[in-house]
């Protein structure tokens, strides 16, 4: 890896590795949605998300996450299940999903030292319409930010796009932000989901970075649970939080995570 105007980058060959442990990333999600039915336990979820790494002799980059020097007190599942106006962060556990429930899925994996992490929130059974439309402005704030992605833009653009394409009256999670992403899972920099145009480190190809936007019905401020993890709205509004690895490339952002690389939603990259 070198170091170049500040933002560390990968060879092709590195971006092919993470593109490996994005696949698997990938997966654990599509079975994780296709589990969110009502009724199921979040530990339940967790347990999927387990086999498609044992599938894929993949490592969790989220398992004992922030563990002490003894092994204690770190993150105890593969995935975070934020349930409703739970945020992030959520620990996987005895809870029962409902009808309605609005649950935010983060995942990660480790290929050959390399890590990938993305995230979906997924409609439990039916969802009022502010929920669905929530999830939906999240998710075009993470597909605004990757479009954004691309060489010779700045770091600060990524934040721009993110909170230009959030409508009024949306709370965009203050503290919490997206985050370079390699050889470990949080690298510098940290991608903020606001930011000035034009502003910041110059993206070039070989950055990898991990987009997150996470907006809520209400309040941007959030307090965590007395489990230590668990990120909750301080007013009880939902949330919402969708994320993708993203490689800046010389044709454009290359979506690590997406199962199309993003071909679908973003405009053609053109070969060079
Ligand atoms: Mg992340």
């Amino acid at each position: 890896m070198i170091f170049r105007r500040g933002l560390e980058t990968k060879s092709a060959e590195q971006v092919e590795r993470m593109r490996t442990a994005g696949l698997v990333v990938a997966a654990m999600l599509e079975r994780v949605r296709r589990g969110a039915v009502p009724g199921t336990t979040t530990a339940e979820l967790d347990v999927l998300a387990r086999e498609v790494l044992a599938e894929h002799g993949a490592r969790s980059n989220f398992l004992d996450y922030g563990a002490d020097a003894a092994g204690h007190g770190g993150f105890r599942g593969v995935i975070c299940t934020s349930v409703n106006d739970e945020v992030v962060h959520g620990v996987p556990g005895p809870r029962e999903l409902l009808d309605g429930d609005l649950l935010s899925v983060d995942a990660g994996a480790i290929v050959d030292g390399w890590h990938g992490d993305a995230a979906i929130t997924v409609e439990v059974g039916t969802v009022s319409d502010d929920d669905a439309t929530l999830s939906r402005v999240t998710h075009d704030a993470l597909w605004a930010g990757i479009a954004a992605a691309v060489p010779g833009a700045r770091l600060g653009d990524v934040g721009h796009a993110i909170e230009s394409s959030v409508p009024e009256g949306y709370g965009i999670l203050e503290g919490y932000t997206g985050h370079g992403i390699g050889t470990a899972m949080h690298m510098a920099p940290d991608v903020p989901n606001v930011g000035r145009a034009g502003k910041g480190p110059e993206l070039v190809p070989g950055v990898v970075i991990a987009i997150e936007p996470m907006v809520t019905l209400g309040s941007a401020r959030s307090r965590t649970l007395a489990d230590d993890w668990t990120v909750v709205t301080v007013d009880g509004s939902r949330g919402a939080h969708w994320e993708h690895t993203v490689a800046v490339t010389a044709d454009g952002p290359r979506v690590l995570t997406a199962l199309d690389e993003g071909r679908g939603r973003l405009a053609p990259r053109t070969p060079q």
